[in-house]
Protein backbone atom coordinates (compact mmCIF):
# COMPACT_ATOMS: atom_id res chain seq x y z
CA UNK A 1 0.00 0.00 0.00
CA UNK A 2 1.17 3.48 -0.78
CA UNK A 3 1.24 6.56 1.33
CA UNK A 4 -1.24 8.93 -0.13
CA UNK A 5 -1.21 13.36 0.51
CA UNK A 6 -4.25 15.07 0.24
CA UNK A 7 -3.79 18.80 -0.23
CA UNK A 8 -7.50 20.64 0.05
CA UNK A 9 -9.63 22.87 1.92
CA UNK A 10 -11.26 21.70 5.44
CA UNK A 11 -14.25 24.16 5.57
CA UNK A 12 -17.14 25.30 6.70
CA UNK A 13 -20.38 24.93 4.06
CA UNK A 14 -23.71 26.55 4.15
CA UNK A 15 -25.65 24.71 1.13
CA UNK A 16 -29.32 25.31 -0.21
CA UNK A 17 -30.86 22.54 -2.41
CA UNK A 18 -34.40 21.99 -3.29
CA UNK A 19 -34.70 19.60 -0.58
CA UNK A 20 -33.66 21.88 2.46
CA UNK A 21 -31.00 24.46 3.68
CA UNK A 22 -28.29 23.80 6.02
CA UNK A 23 -26.22 26.23 8.22
CA UNK A 24 -22.44 26.47 8.55
CA UNK A 25 -21.67 22.43 8.45
CA UNK A 26 -18.37 20.95 8.04
CA UNK A 27 -17.22 20.84 4.35
CA UNK A 28 -14.33 21.41 2.29
CA UNK A 29 -12.54 19.38 -1.04
CA UNK A 30 -10.20 17.55 2.18
CA UNK A 31 -12.52 16.54 4.09
CA UNK A 32 -14.80 14.75 1.14
CA UNK A 33 -11.33 13.31 -0.35
CA UNK A 34 -10.06 11.96 2.94
CA UNK A 35 -13.13 10.70 4.14
CA UNK A 36 -13.54 8.66 1.04
CA UNK A 37 -10.17 7.48 0.98
CA UNK A 38 -10.31 6.24 4.10
CA UNK A 39 -12.59 3.57 2.76
CA UNK A 40 -9.60 1.98 1.19
CA UNK A 41 -7.62 2.07 4.90
CA UNK A 42 -4.75 3.86 2.78
CA UNK A 43 -2.15 5.56 5.09
CA UNK A 44 -3.38 9.53 3.99
CA UNK A 45 -2.14 12.88 5.46
CA UNK A 46 -4.38 15.99 5.08
CA UNK A 47 -2.13 18.97 4.25
CA UNK A 48 -5.02 22.31 4.66
CA UNK A 49 -5.70 25.10 7.32
CA UNK A 50 -8.33 26.02 9.46
CA UNK A 51 -9.25 28.40 12.32
CA UNK A 52 -9.84 28.48 15.95
CA UNK A 53 -13.50 28.23 15.13
CA UNK A 54 -12.90 25.09 14.01
CA UNK A 55 -14.99 21.94 16.23
CA UNK A 56 -11.98 19.97 17.43
CA UNK A 57 -14.35 16.49 17.34
CA UNK A 58 -14.39 17.31 13.59
CA UNK A 59 -10.49 16.88 13.56
CA UNK A 60 -10.56 14.11 15.58
CA UNK A 61 -13.13 13.01 13.70
CA UNK A 62 -11.21 12.78 10.49
CA UNK A 63 -8.11 11.22 12.57
CA UNK A 64 -10.47 8.38 13.08
CA UNK A 65 -10.86 8.06 9.88
CA UNK A 66 -7.16 7.12 9.46
CA UNK A 67 -6.03 10.67 8.38
CA UNK A 68 -2.71 11.99 9.52
CA UNK A 69 -3.85 15.65 10.49
CA UNK A 70 0.20 16.80 11.72
CA UNK A 71 0.29 19.24 8.33
CA UNK A 72 -3.29 20.39 9.34
CA UNK A 73 -2.62 23.64 10.78
CA UNK A 74 -4.88 24.98 13.18
CA UNK A 75 -4.51 29.12 13.12
CA UNK A 76 -6.09 30.18 16.64
CA UNK A 77 -7.08 33.17 15.79
CA UNK A 78 -7.89 32.75 12.54
CA UNK A 79 -11.22 31.83 10.87
CA UNK A 80 -12.26 28.60 8.52
CA UNK A 81 -12.73 28.51 5.16
CA UNK A 82 -16.57 29.44 4.46
CA UNK A 83 -18.12 28.52 1.37
CA UNK A 84 -21.85 28.79 0.98
CA UNK A 85 -23.54 27.73 -2.52
CA UNK A 86 -27.08 27.16 -4.00
CA UNK A 87 -28.69 24.35 -6.39
CA UNK A 88 -30.67 25.11 -8.62
CA UNK A 89 -33.91 22.46 -9.28
CA UNK A 90 -31.73 20.22 -11.97
CA UNK A 91 -29.04 19.59 -9.24
CA UNK A 92 -26.67 19.90 -11.93
CA UNK A 93 -25.89 23.46 -11.39
CA UNK A 94 -25.12 25.73 -8.85
CA UNK A 95 -24.27 29.29 -7.80
CA UNK A 96 -21.93 30.61 -5.89
CA UNK A 97 -23.07 32.76 -3.14
CA UNK A 98 -20.44 33.13 -0.38
CA UNK A 99 -16.43 32.11 -0.80
CA UNK A 100 -14.48 33.63 2.21
CA UNK A 101 -10.65 32.66 2.16
CA UNK A 102 -10.36 33.54 5.68
CA UNK A 103 -7.76 31.50 6.88
CA UNK A 104 -6.76 30.10 3.31
CA UNK A 105 -5.77 33.28 2.17
CA UNK A 106 -2.27 32.74 3.96
CA UNK A 107 -1.91 29.15 3.40
CA UNK A 108 1.68 28.24 3.06
CA UNK A 109 1.34 23.85 3.00
CA UNK A 110 3.68 22.17 5.36
CA UNK A 111 3.67 18.08 4.02
CA UNK A 112 4.59 16.26 7.17
CA UNK A 113 8.32 14.60 6.62
CA UNK A 114 6.57 11.29 7.15
CA UNK A 115 4.90 12.07 4.05
CA UNK A 116 7.01 13.41 1.39
CA UNK A 117 7.67 10.07 0.43
CA UNK A 118 4.22 9.62 -0.75
CA UNK A 119 3.50 7.92 -3.79
CA UNK A 120 0.47 9.59 -4.82
CA UNK A 121 -0.75 13.20 -4.72
CA UNK A 122 -4.07 14.30 -4.72
CA UNK A 123 -4.29 18.07 -5.45
CA UNK A 124 -8.03 18.63 -4.17
CA UNK A 125 -9.20 22.19 -5.62
CA UNK A 126 -7.14 25.12 -4.08
CA UNK A 127 -4.98 27.66 -5.58
CA UNK A 128 -2.50 26.70 -7.48
CA UNK A 129 0.16 28.18 -6.36
CA UNK A 130 -0.57 26.35 -3.19
CA UNK A 131 -1.39 23.09 -5.38
CA UNK A 132 2.52 23.52 -7.11
CA UNK A 133 4.23 24.47 -3.60
CA UNK A 134 2.59 20.87 -2.01
CA UNK A 135 4.63 18.95 -5.76
CA UNK A 136 7.59 20.99 -4.60
CA UNK A 137 8.21 19.45 -1.58
CA UNK A 138 7.53 15.83 -2.40
CA UNK A 139 10.02 13.43 -3.17
CA UNK A 140 9.38 11.65 -6.24
CA UNK A 141 5.79 10.88 -6.23
CA UNK A 142 4.66 8.39 -8.92
CA UNK A 143 1.16 9.76 -9.49
CA UNK A 144 -0.17 13.63 -9.04
CA UNK A 145 -3.81 13.54 -9.76
CA UNK A 146 -5.12 17.43 -10.10
CA UNK A 147 -8.57 18.54 -9.07
CA UNK A 148 -9.68 22.88 -9.83
CA UNK A 149 -12.95 24.62 -10.63
CA UNK A 150 -14.28 27.44 -13.16
CA UNK A 151 -12.70 29.99 -9.67
CA UNK A 152 -9.32 29.10 -10.05
CA UNK A 153 -9.26 29.52 -14.28
CA UNK A 154 -11.17 33.34 -13.65
CA UNK A 155 -8.58 34.03 -11.02
CA UNK A 156 -5.04 32.18 -11.37
CA UNK A 157 -5.29 31.12 -14.83
CA UNK A 158 -1.44 31.29 -15.62
CA UNK A 159 -0.64 29.71 -12.34
CA UNK A 160 -2.97 26.84 -13.09
CA UNK A 161 -1.40 26.41 -16.76
CA UNK A 162 1.71 25.91 -14.69
CA UNK A 163 0.40 23.32 -12.12
CA UNK A 164 -1.50 21.21 -14.78
CA UNK A 165 1.80 20.87 -16.93
CA UNK A 166 3.24 19.11 -13.36
CA UNK A 167 0.40 16.83 -13.52
CA UNK A 168 -0.42 13.04 -14.18
CA UNK A 169 -4.16 13.37 -14.16
CA UNK A 170 -6.66 15.95 -13.93
CA UNK A 171 -10.15 15.89 -13.03
CA UNK A 172 -12.75 18.53 -13.59
CA UNK A 173 -16.30 18.69 -14.56
CA UNK A 174 -17.71 19.18 -18.00
CA UNK A 175 -18.51 22.90 -17.84
CA UNK A 176 -14.93 23.66 -16.21
CA UNK A 177 -13.21 20.75 -19.19
CA UNK A 178 -15.27 23.39 -21.20
CA UNK A 179 -13.81 26.98 -20.52
CA UNK A 180 -10.35 25.38 -19.92
CA UNK A 181 -9.99 24.57 -23.14
CA UNK A 182 -12.30 26.40 -25.40
CA UNK A 183 -13.87 23.15 -27.35
CA UNK A 184 -17.59 22.37 -26.79
CA UNK A 185 -16.61 18.44 -27.81
CA UNK A 186 -15.62 16.80 -24.38
CA UNK A 187 -13.39 14.68 -26.32
CA UNK A 188 -11.64 17.83 -28.43
CA UNK A 189 -11.70 19.49 -24.71
CA UNK A 190 -9.49 16.18 -22.87
CA UNK A 191 -7.45 16.16 -26.09
CA UNK A 192 -5.96 19.84 -25.12
CA UNK A 193 -5.47 19.73 -21.28
CA UNK A 194 -3.55 16.31 -22.34
CA UNK A 195 -1.70 19.28 -24.48
CA UNK A 196 -1.00 20.92 -21.59
CA UNK A 197 0.20 17.95 -19.33
CA UNK A 198 -1.20 15.44 -18.15
CA UNK A 199 -1.50 11.79 -19.81
CA UNK A 200 -4.95 11.26 -18.62
CA UNK A 201 -7.60 13.41 -17.87
CA UNK A 202 -10.90 12.49 -15.98
CA UNK A 203 -13.95 14.71 -16.88
CA UNK A 204 -17.25 14.41 -14.14
CA UNK A 205 -20.38 14.79 -15.42
CA UNK A 206 -22.22 14.58 -12.54
CA UNK A 207 -25.43 12.49 -12.60
CA UNK A 208 -24.58 11.51 -16.19
CA UNK A 209 -21.03 9.80 -15.14
CA UNK A 210 -18.11 9.91 -15.66
CA UNK A 211 -15.27 9.67 -18.04
CA UNK A 212 -11.25 9.01 -18.32
CA UNK A 213 -9.13 10.04 -21.45
CA UNK A 214 -6.00 8.40 -22.09
CA UNK A 215 -4.13 8.52 -25.41
CA UNK A 216 -6.64 7.49 -27.87
CA UNK A 217 -9.17 5.99 -25.59
CA UNK A 218 -12.06 7.00 -23.60
CA UNK A 219 -13.74 4.71 -20.80
CA UNK A 220 -17.28 5.64 -19.14
CA UNK A 221 -18.42 5.22 -15.51
CA UNK A 222 -22.46 5.76 -15.50
CA UNK A 223 -23.53 7.42 -12.56
CA UNK A 224 -25.81 5.14 -10.12
CA UNK A 225 -29.33 6.37 -10.98
CA UNK A 226 -30.53 6.66 -7.44
CA UNK A 227 -34.15 7.46 -5.80
CA UNK A 228 -32.87 10.50 -4.02
CA UNK A 229 -30.61 12.90 -4.51
CA UNK A 230 -30.09 15.96 -1.61
CA UNK A 231 -26.70 17.34 -2.23
CA UNK A 232 -24.53 17.24 -4.50
CA UNK A 233 -21.97 18.85 -3.02
CA UNK A 234 -18.08 17.41 -2.22
CA UNK A 235 -19.28 14.54 -5.03
CA UNK A 236 -16.54 15.57 -7.46
CA UNK A 237 -14.05 15.50 -4.16
CA UNK A 238 -15.42 12.23 -2.96
CA UNK A 239 -14.96 10.78 -6.68
CA UNK A 240 -11.16 12.01 -6.55
CA UNK A 241 -10.92 10.76 -2.99
CA UNK A 242 -12.36 7.11 -3.96
CA UNK A 243 -9.53 7.41 -7.35
CA UNK A 244 -6.51 8.12 -5.63
CA UNK A 245 -7.52 5.87 -2.59
CA UNK A 246 -7.89 2.80 -4.67
CA UNK A 247 -4.50 3.45 -6.74
CA UNK A 248 -3.12 4.27 -3.44
CA UNK A 249 -4.57 1.08 -2.12
CA UNK A 250 -3.40 -1.07 -5.16
CA UNK A 251 -0.25 0.66 -5.96
CA UNK A 252 -1.31 -0.25 -9.80
CA UNK A 253 -1.15 3.30 -11.84
CA UNK A 254 -1.49 1.53 -15.17
CA UNK A 255 -4.72 2.83 -17.10
CA UNK A 256 -6.21 -0.35 -16.66
CA UNK A 257 -6.49 0.13 -13.32
CA UNK A 258 -7.45 3.23 -13.43
CA UNK A 259 -10.96 1.91 -14.94
CA UNK A 260 -11.15 0.60 -11.79
CA UNK A 261 -10.95 3.63 -9.69
CA UNK A 262 -12.89 5.40 -11.84
CA UNK A 263 -15.71 2.67 -10.88
CA UNK A 264 -14.49 3.21 -7.07
CA UNK A 265 -14.97 7.15 -7.31
CA UNK A 266 -18.14 6.93 -8.65
CA UNK A 267 -19.52 4.31 -6.22
CA UNK A 268 -18.22 6.10 -3.13
CA UNK A 269 -19.71 10.46 -4.63
CA UNK A 270 -22.88 7.77 -5.48
CA UNK A 271 -23.38 7.66 -1.71
CA UNK A 272 -21.96 11.33 -1.20
CA UNK A 273 -25.17 13.14 -2.67
CA UNK A 274 -27.44 10.83 -0.45
CA UNK A 275 -27.21 13.06 2.49
CA UNK A 276 -26.17 16.74 3.29
CA UNK A 277 -22.83 17.62 3.39
CA UNK A 278 -20.12 14.43 4.07
CA UNK A 279 -22.79 12.76 6.35
CA UNK A 280 -23.46 9.59 4.58
CA UNK A 281 -19.39 8.68 4.10
CA UNK A 282 -19.46 8.91 7.88
CA UNK A 283 -20.29 5.29 8.75
CA UNK A 284 -20.41 3.46 5.28
CA UNK A 285 -19.83 -0.09 5.58
CA UNK A 286 -17.49 -1.74 2.99
CA UNK A 287 -20.40 -4.38 2.53
CA UNK A 288 -22.44 -1.06 1.45
CA UNK A 289 -19.79 -0.25 -1.18
CA UNK A 290 -19.12 -3.45 -2.78
CA UNK A 291 -22.94 -3.82 -3.07
CA UNK A 292 -23.10 -0.78 -4.86
CA UNK A 293 -20.07 -1.35 -7.33
CA UNK A 294 -21.93 -4.87 -8.07
CA UNK A 295 -25.23 -2.87 -8.85
CA UNK A 296 -22.82 -0.86 -11.50
CA UNK A 297 -21.67 -3.75 -12.86
CA UNK A 298 -25.05 -4.95 -13.54
CA UNK A 299 -26.60 -1.86 -14.99
CA UNK A 300 -23.94 -1.69 -18.04
CA UNK A 301 -23.43 -5.26 -17.96
CA UNK A 302 -25.00 -7.03 -21.50
CA UNK A 303 -24.40 -9.88 -23.68
CA UNK A 304 -25.50 -8.71 -27.34
CA UNK A 305 -25.24 -10.97 -29.77
CA UNK A 306 -24.18 -9.05 -33.36
CA UNK A 307 -25.99 -10.55 -36.31
P1 LIG B 1 -17.51 19.98 -5.09
O1 LIG B 1 -18.98 19.90 -4.84
O2 LIG B 1 -16.88 18.67 -5.34
O3 LIG B 1 -17.15 21.02 -6.11
O4 LIG B 1 -16.83 20.46 -3.73
C1 LIG B 1 -17.45 21.28 -2.82
C2 LIG B 1 -16.47 21.67 -1.73
O5 LIG B 1 -15.47 22.51 -2.26
C3 LIG B 1 -17.16 22.42 -0.60
O6 LIG B 1 -17.14 21.63 0.55
C4 LIG B 1 -16.37 23.72 -0.46
O7 LIG B 1 -15.98 23.97 0.87
C5 LIG B 1 -15.17 23.56 -1.35
N1 LIG B 1 -14.91 24.76 -2.16
C6 LIG B 1 -15.82 25.56 -2.75
N2 LIG B 1 -15.22 26.58 -3.42
C7 LIG B 1 -13.89 26.40 -3.25
C8 LIG B 1 -12.72 27.11 -3.70
N3 LIG B 1 -12.80 28.22 -4.44
N4 LIG B 1 -11.52 26.62 -3.35
C9 LIG B 1 -11.42 25.50 -2.62
N5 LIG B 1 -12.46 24.79 -2.15
C10 LIG B 1 -13.69 25.23 -2.46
Amino acid sequence: MSKLVIVGTVAFDAIETPFGKTDKILGGAATYIGLAASQFKVDGAIVSIVGGDFPKEDLKMLEENGMDITGLEVVEDGKTFFWSGKYHNDMNTRDTLITDLNVLADFNPQVPQKYRDAEVVMLGNLHPLVQLGVIEQMDAPKLIVLDTMNFWMDSALNELMQVIAKVDVVTINDEEARQLSGEYSLVKAAQKIREMGPNYVVIKKGEHGALLFDDDDVFFAPAMPLREVFDPTGAGDTFAGGFTGYLARTGDYSYDNMKNAVINGSALASFCVEKFGPERLLNLTNSEVHQRIQQFKSLTQFDIKLT
